[in-house]
Parts: C-alpha cells; structure tokens; sequence
C-alpha cells in the first residue's frame, strides 16, 4: 500500500506550499487537485458553458481531459493535450472553480483520477474533501486553516508577487464566499474529517506548520 498525506482546508490557508515542503521532505509526489479541478472550469470557460448550466457541465466533462505530469518535482496539468498551468491561478477561474465543483459528474470524474493517482505513488494530496472522500484511509490527515483575514493578505502578496492587479477587500470577499460554497455543497463539501489533526496557521510559520505535520508521519 503507498502511503498517503492528506490535507484539506479553506482556499488560502496554506497548503500548497506545506504539501510542497512535506512532499520534498519524504521524497513523495505533491497532488494539487484543486488545480485539477481549475482546469475543468477553465475548459467550461473556454466552451462558453455557464456554472449554472449543470446539465451541460455533466455531459461536457467527459471532453475535458485533464491529466498531470511532473518536471523537476513541479506538477503540470493538461486540459486536452496544452499545459494551463499559465491559466489557472486567476481568481475569476478560483469562483468558477468553485461553482462548478458542485457538479457531481465532475466531482465523480475527478475522485477516480485521485484515487488512481494515490494508488501508484506515496503522495502529499492537497484539496477540500481528501480526508473525507478521496482517500479516507490516508495516513495522516490534516485539516489545515487560518483566519480569513490571514488568508486574504496571504492571497493578496501572492498575486501581487505575480504581478496580478488586485485589492485586498475583494479577496477576502472572494474567499468568505468561495469557502461558504465549498462548505455547504451537497456532495463532498469541506469539512475536518473527524480523524483530522486541526491546525491553525494564522500564527504559525511555514516551517512550524511542515514541521508539526513531518512529526506526525
Ligand atoms: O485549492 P484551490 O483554491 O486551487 O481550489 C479551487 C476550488 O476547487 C475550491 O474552491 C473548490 O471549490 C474546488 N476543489 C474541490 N475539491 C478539491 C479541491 C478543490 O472542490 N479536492
């Protein structure tokens, strides 16, 4: 059996860049599905389908094929064939994200890819029902979240460092209501599976964070 790290939690909290530094640390592959998910509104986008048009979105998603490579430990996704790793970091992709991870075709299709994924390689997997629903079994599970606050000007200096145009009371806007979507959905919402350690970063470094997750592998 591979070993698995799952860690869930609200948009901002931080973890992308801990699964990076655990993944390093135990030689494992890091899983960004939420990037998996982002490409799938971006081909919606692209095909001019609206979030609200679900039956469409459940019939489409067969046609977005998404898949993910690794360079020199980087993860790459594919959307049909082309890298969007280039696309898919914009807010207006993060609230269609959200609005059509809803959709429980999609959600179907992308649960398979995950499990898949995590039954080949140990891997750090990243999203919002890992812990839940893709790999209740993992190892360690993690439920990693700070204030929304914290995460906004976190978000903020990180699309600012990209150069991206944006104010910081419109993230945290974004991100109060792209969290209450995530967790009051259906299907999967986010939520601290109940064999989740809890960790709040908002007075926490990186480190402190990577370090009280690697003592727990
Ligand atoms: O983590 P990230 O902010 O890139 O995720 C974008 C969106 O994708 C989330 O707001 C959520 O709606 C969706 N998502 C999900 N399940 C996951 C990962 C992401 O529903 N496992």
């Amino acid at each position: 059996m591979s070993y698995s790290i799952a860690i869930d939690g609200p948009a901002g909290a931080g973890k992308s860049t801990i699964a990076k530094i655990v993944a390093k640390k135990k030689g494992y592959i890091y899983v960004d599905t939420g990037a998996m998910y982002r490409a799938v509104a971006l081909y919606f986008m692209e095909a001019g389908i609206d979030a609200k048009e679900q039956e469409k979105i459940s019939t489409n998603v067969q046609n977005a094929d998404v898949t993910i490579t690794y360079e020199n430990g980087e993860q790459i996704v594919w959307l049909n064939g082309r890298n969007v790793n280039g696309l898919i970091r914009t807010e207006e992709v993060g609230k269609m994200t959200s609005a059509i991870s809803v959709n429980k075709d999609v959600r179907k299709k992308m649960v398979e890819l995950q499990q898949a994924l995590a039954k080949k390689e140990c891997v750090v997997m990243d999203g919002r029902d890992i812990g839940t629903c893709v790999l209740p079994d993992a190892n360690v599970k993690i439920y990693l979240t700070a204030s929304s606050h914290v995460r906004a000007i976190r978000r903020f200096e990180e699309l600012q460092s990209k150069g991206q145009e944006c104010d910081l009371e419109t993230i945290e806007k974004d991100i109060i209501d792209r969290d209450y979507q995530d967790m009051h959905r259906e299907i999967s919402p986010l939520r601290q599976a109940e064999d989740a350690m809890l960790l709040d970063s908002s007075d926490m470094t990186i480190e402190q964070v990577a370090d009280a997750i690697l003592k727990l592998c």
